[in-house]
């Protein structure tokens, strides 16, 4: 078995837990400081932790500034935007100056360090620029994804209190005008902080009707993006050297489980862990391009769309367009014209493209492509083992969360060849102390079903707080147990002889049959692996007898959706045969209902807790994040009858 086992991965591991302070000072040394750090760990007041100490740095600097000199050339930003057919690329020189004079913008508007500047806005550079910008002079920002409503939005504005909002007239999503203005001008109705003035971008796509010009509230003016950039064309704005601890910006979780949570993350730490992980963990090199398909209203767009990729000197693609539009083979092409080293993507994606076949893969020569990372959901096996046979290269799966800032579990593909584990997304990341911890703060053991948990202190780049709530981060991640700090993850996993994990849902998802505890990803990966069925969800359900009974609902490959009563109820007993044949009676489906699609979060992640609550009609709680509430309306549809 030990052949199977990435050792040096472990060695790596051990020693960032026993020689923590040596092994983060080596990693610090990735990074410029201003001022080095006199202590590379304050955890005298644990759960908080002060990463580097004492130690002054940029974030702007790290990602940008430093690299123009030898690089200033190089392709930093390359935005490739198929709703509006456009391509721009910017210079490490040319993004400089951006950041530069959008820093400059932002202070004519009064922006100061500490203050806070919420950015909603759809993939476009500026959007970028505006982040760096904020990093550039010490304000923090908050992005709030652009698919989000009025009410969604307004929550966050009053939560992070910004004095300026960064927005635009409108995004495009499928060829569709999404309207951003009138939705920015209701939040700013319905919520209770007035944030001074708001920096518009006007991209012409605000259909005359919705302007959202009328009615705008004279009490945050707009400014023209465009007329004030004119101002500050050849701006020079230098870097607010910032300590360490300083908060860079606030990001709240995607809510797939409720109420989002502002999370703060520092300056420093978080530098020092990008810089780190994108060496160690995903084996990139300066000069080499990255893809990374997400979205900077996520924390994978902000660490491995924006700094990440920058800080390491590298190109990096900001795509605005789905995945499937032109055409499924987008991304490929972006691959290859881009000459992509190394893609991150999302599970929910490549279930996406599943459904459309390997020949968009096929017609692209992929040859500079080396790996692809993806996280966000559990992968299941049979999409993971389609698209690595298709691009034949490792797909690597890893763990993390809005959190963490950066993988908690994953295989360093830059301290070793990764040795791929089917349906795990492998090893403890160095900095984590991970652990499995039973209900009574016992330690699990392997092949245990248990609680990941991390022993604190977190490592560098991990959330240092809440926003201006230092109860609530201690209340809601630290105090599974009485008598032991443990920061919880809230997912459910079972690790392996070898240390593999492997995360079996949220520990709202687990499913407890008689007694018997089941993770909804065991029962969706059995089910995805059955031909008929593209994308499913489990959800548990209260039963008089067993406690709880799984339940699925499942999205089929054909035509199944337009079928007849008996076709569904064939299905449904396929399915049922299915299960059963592979995990036994106990996982015994009581009900299939078919849908177009799952409800999901804007995020693409399966809102699971929606799709219990309305099958034992209970109220669905908040469902700002909810992309389209159809599925739902259809599962609704289906339970009438019964
Ligand atoms: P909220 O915390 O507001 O409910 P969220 O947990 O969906 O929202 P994120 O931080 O975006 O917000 O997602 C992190 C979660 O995504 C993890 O806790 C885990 O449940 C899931 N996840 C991420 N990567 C993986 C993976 N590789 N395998 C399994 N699950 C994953
Ligand atoms: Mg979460």
């Amino acid at each position: 078995m030990t052949s199977t086992v990435n050792h040096d991965s472990i060695v790596c591991h051990a020693r960032s837990i026993n020689d923590r302070d040596a092994f983060w000072a080596e990693q610090a040394r990735l990074v410029d400081w201003e001022t080095p750090p006199q202590t590379v760990c304050d955890d005298s007041r644990l759960p908080f932790a002060h990463w580097f100490k004492g130690g002054t740095t940029n974030l702007c600097h790290n990602a940008v500034d430093r690299h123009v000199a030898a690089r200033g050339d190089q392709d930093a930003l390359v935005w490739i935007s198929t709703e509006v057919n456009e391509t721009r690329r910017y210079s490490y020189a040319q993004l400089q100056q951006e950041v530069m004079t959008t820093a400059a913008m932002l202070r004519s508007m009064g922006v100061q360090r500490g203050d806070r500047v919420l950015i909603y806005m759809p993939m476009v550079p500026e959007a970028a620029f505006a982040m760096l910008a904020c990093a550039r002079i010490g304000a923090i920002h908050s992005v709030v994804f652009g698919g989000f409503a009025a009410q969604a939005l307004a929550t966050r504005i009053e939560d992070a209190e910004p004095r300026v909002i960064v927005s635009c007239d409108a995004g495009m999503r499928g060829g569709r005008s999404i309207p951003y203005r009138p939705l920015l001008a209701q939040a700013l109705s319905l919520s209770r902080h007035v944030p001074e003035a708001v920096l518009d971008l006007d991209r012409g796509l605000a259909s005359d009707a919705d302007t959202g010009l009328t009615g705008w509230p004279a009490s945050s003016p707009r400014h023209d993006f465009a007329a004030l950039r004119a101002q500050h064309l050849q701006a020079q704005v230098p870097v607010t050297w910032l300590e360490s601890g300083e908060p860079s910006y606030i990001l709240y979780t995607s809510g797939t489980t409720g109420k989002p949570k502002g999370v703060q993350r520092d300056t420093g730490g978080y530098a020092v862990a990008l810089a780190s992980s994108m060496r160690l963990v995903y084996n990139t090199q300066p000069g080499e391009r990255m893809f990374t398909t997400s979205d900077i209203g996520w924390v994978v767009g902000h660490s491995y769309i924006i700094y990440g990729p920058l800080i390491n000197g590298m190109t990096t693609v900001m795509y605005e367009g789905t995945p499937l539009q032109p055409d499924p083979g987008i991304w490929w092409r972006i691959c290859e014209q881009e000459r992509i080293s190394t893609m991150f993507s999302a599970p929910t994606a490549i279930r996406v493209l599943r459904k459309t076949g390997t020949d968009p893969i096929k017609a692209c020569d992929l040859s500079r492509l080396r790996q692809v990372f993806c996280a966000g959901e559990p992968m299941d096996e049979t999409s993971h083992d389609w698209l690595q046979q298709a691009l034949g290269i490792p797909v690597i799966d890893h763990y993390w969360q809005t959190e963490t800032g950066w993988p908690m579990l994953s295989l360093l593909t830059g301290v070793e060849p990764p040795k791929v584990q089917l349906g795990s997304p492998g090893l403890p990341v160095y900095g984590f102390d991970v652990r499995l911890f039973r209900d009574d703060g016992t330690e699990a053991g392997p092949g245990e079903k248990a609680i990941v948990g991390v022993v604190p202190p977190l490592p560098p780049g991990c959330l240092s707080t809440l926003w201006r709530d230092d109860k609530r981060f201690v209340d809601t991640y630290f105090s599974l147990f009485s008598d032991r700090l443990v920061y919880s993850s809230f997912d459910w996993g079972i690790r392996d002889a070898d240390g593999y994990y492997r995360i079996l849902g949220r520990t709202d998802d687990v499913i407890n049959v008689a007694g018997h505890r089941l993770g909804t990803r065991e029962i969706e990966e059995c089910l995805l692996s059955h031909p008929d069925v593209a994308e499913v969800a489990v959800v548990g359900l209260t039963d008089a007898l067993k406690g709880q009974v799984p339940v699925a609902t499942v999205v089929p490959k054909g035509h199944v959706l337009q079928g007849s009563p008996e076709e569904r109820a064939a299905l449904q007993s396929r399915l049922q045969q299915h299960v059963r044949e592979r995990l036994g009676s106990i996982a015994h489906i009581q009900n299939v209902y078919v849908l177009g699609g799952l409800p999901k979060t804007r995020s693409g992640k399966v809102l699971r807790r929606a799709i219990g609550a309305v099958l034992e009609g209970r109220p669905t709680g908040d469902l700002t994040t909810l992309e389209d509430a159809t599925p739902l309306t259809q599962l609704q549809e289906q339970m009438l009858p019964r």
